[in-house]
């Protein structure tokens, strides 16, 4: 039996071993890769669920210090989508049968934006009869919002812990900023009855293997139902830039993201990983390799294309030239690289959130 496959069935991780897990050598990565992929196929099965990805609005309240459209980057050219290019891209994941959309953008926080959102909400359950499954990712809001938003017909919430480190979160954000404010949100999200979501940049500046190792205990502590993470990406127009000489090689931080995938999917066996669109900024197959390292979700952006260089989070943000057929076309082409099946028209909800929720 080689290393890693003692894990298979193994359901506790000590720190210790998490550590060595993520530290497995190159020779032994292809090795890694197939534990959790057997751990995949055996829990959730060998199909890749799509999330037609909506980045509706660059326009944000927060100043986060790694992130290229906060508040404070002059450089940025703001947009909002009108509700009518919403629903059309609401359409478009309907006609394509993508199953799910992510309405993503900025942070606000106001009457207006969580009226807007309700009211998104109710029309694009309405015009896709029920059939479109409808992720948010739209940041730190008061839990009366989350409940309207649940109500109105959201059921999974994406808030990133960014690092479970708690001094390391508060160099990352200005000081009012708070990991508190951010862990209440989580727990308000999982209390209302989402399936939620969290996840962590992998590769900032200060972070080590042993806080990777703190991130994945976190999430199985918190028993989070889904994963967004991927490698940080410098973006020269945000304070974060300064530390770009103390980064570990791009190339560490894209294989340390695929580790991460891989380690968390031995770990918590039937949620839902995706597959982050950043690794794909550094390798045009990153997020087919992030499938084949254990992820079962992506997220093809739908996004109108003459909006999506704006949405820069980071420098070479792939695809932003690309109209959404495009997207697709080409996604699945590179899929069919990767030995997966296309659960089309599927949600592909998480099994966990369902496990969870029977005990
Ligand atoms: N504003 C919402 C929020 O912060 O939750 C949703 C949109 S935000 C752009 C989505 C995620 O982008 C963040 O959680 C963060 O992890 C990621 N992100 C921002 N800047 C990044 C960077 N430079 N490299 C990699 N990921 C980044
Ligand atoms: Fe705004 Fe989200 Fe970027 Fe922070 S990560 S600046 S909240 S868009």
């Amino acid at each position: 039996m080689r290393k890693f496959s003692q894990f298979i069935q193994q359901t506790s991780f000590t720190k210790a071993e998490i550590v060595e897990l993520l530290k497995a050598s190159d020779n032994d990565l292809e090795h890694l890769f197939a534990v959790a992929n057997e751990v995949k196929k055996s829990h959730v099965g060998a199909k890749v669920y799509f999330r037609g990805l909506v980045e509706f609005s660059n326009v944000c309240s927060k100043d986060c210090y790694y992130c290229g459209i906060r508040k404070s980057n002059r450089n940025v050219r703001r947009y909002n989508l009108s509700d009518e290019e919403i629903l059309n891209a609401a359409r478009f994941a309907c006609e394509n049968n993508y199953g799910s959309l992510v309405l993503q953008s900025g942070e606000l926080e106001n009457d207006a934006f969580t009226l807007r959102i309700e009211n998104l909400l109710k029309q694009i359950k309405k015009i896709s009869g029920g059939a479109l499954g409808i992720t948010l990712s739209l940041g730190e809001q008061s839990s009366d919002v989350y409940k309207r938003w649940f109500d109105a017909g959201a059921h999974r919430y994406l808030l990133r812990i960014e690092t479970s480190n708690r001094e390391l979160y508060q160099k990352l954000h200005p000081g009012n900023h708070s990991f508190e404010k951010r862990m209440a949100c989580l727990n308000d999200l999982q209390r209302i009855g989402y399936q939620t979501g969290t996840g962590v940049m992998i590769g900032l500046p200060f972070q080590t293997i042993d806080d990777l190792a703190d991130d994945l205990l976190f999430m199985q502590h918190f028993n989070i139902d889904m994963v967004g993470m991927g490698p940080y990406i410098e973006h020269e127009e945000t304070p974060l830039y300064e530390l770009r000489n103390v980064l570990w090689p791009i190339g560490e931080r894209f294989i340390t993201a695929l580790k991460m995938i891989a380690v968390l999917r031995i770990m918590m066996k039937d949620i839902n990983i995706a597959s982050a669109t950043a690794l794909q900024a550094i390798d045009p197959l990153g997020r087919e390799k992030g499938v084949r390292a254990g992820a079962n979700v992506i997220m093809p952006n739908i996004t109108p294309g003459m909006y999506r260089n704006d949405y820069a989070l980071y420098q070479n943000k792939p695809c932003t030239d690309e109209e959404p057929l495009q997207c697709k076309v080409c996604l699945d082409a590179r899929l069919s690289l990767s030995d997966s099946e296309i659960g089309y028209g599927e949600w592909g909800d998480s099994k966990h959130f369902f496990r969870r929720n029977q005990k």
